[in-house]
């Protein structure tokens, strides 16, 4: 059993989810911007299921560790007191190898039972507008503006972007996490 929630999120200001690969590169005099909006194949802007998924595990992450403690969570870039978690080969791996962090969001060779789809615009015609911004970075010393640090952004203006968060019910049984996970 799935369960299913539509998630609507509002921004109450400037978006952006940058896009390397349109933006002016060190040492280069090109007009590109220095900061552009990922955008999806219809030119609308985009955030991206792994953002998503990202920012949720990073706060689980932090929950798991103020309630039991620096190594509750593993570190997946293995940077901290508790390294990654190993590869799952098998279901009696997930219990013995994940931790809970892995288990609800996934680990090599464990997808997670959660789902999440790209957030993108909901209204006809939004999301393909993008302004561009000028900011100049100030200097902290001298308060005055910092020499060669003008920059740009490219980015849409209070946009409402839709998407869906899936559980797999079943799966989270599999995963053996008990009650504390179960949304319900
Ligand atoms: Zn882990």
């Amino acid at each position: 059993m799935n369960l299913s929630v539509d998630v609507i999120l509002r921004f109450d200001g400037n978006f952006l989810v940058n896009d390397p690969s349109k933006v002016k590169k060190p040492n280069d005099n090109s007009d590109l911007p220095n900061h552009f909006p990922l955008l999806d194949r219809d030119g609308k802007v985009l955030l991206p299921a792994s953002s998503i998924r990202g920012a949720l595990r990073s706060q689980a992450e932090k929950i798991l560790r103020t309630i039991g403690g620096e190594c509750a969570a593993c570190y997946p870039d293995d940077k901290g007191p508790r390294k990654a978690c190993d590869t799952v080969y098998s279901v009696s791996d997930i219990e013995r190898k994940l931790c809970p962090a892995c288990k609800i969001f996934g680990a090599p060779g464990w997808r997670s039972p959660i789902e999440i789809t790209d957030f993108t615009p909901s209204l006809k015609g939004e999301g393909s507008r993008v302004d561009k911004q000028e900011f100049l970075a100030i200097d902290r010393f001298t308060g005055g503006g910092a020499d060669g640090l003008k920059f740009n952004a490219t980015s849409q203006f209070k946009p409402t972007l839709n998407g869906k968060i899936s559980v797999d019910l079943a799966k989270l049984v599999t995963a053996g996490v008990g009650g504390w996970a179960m949304p319900l």
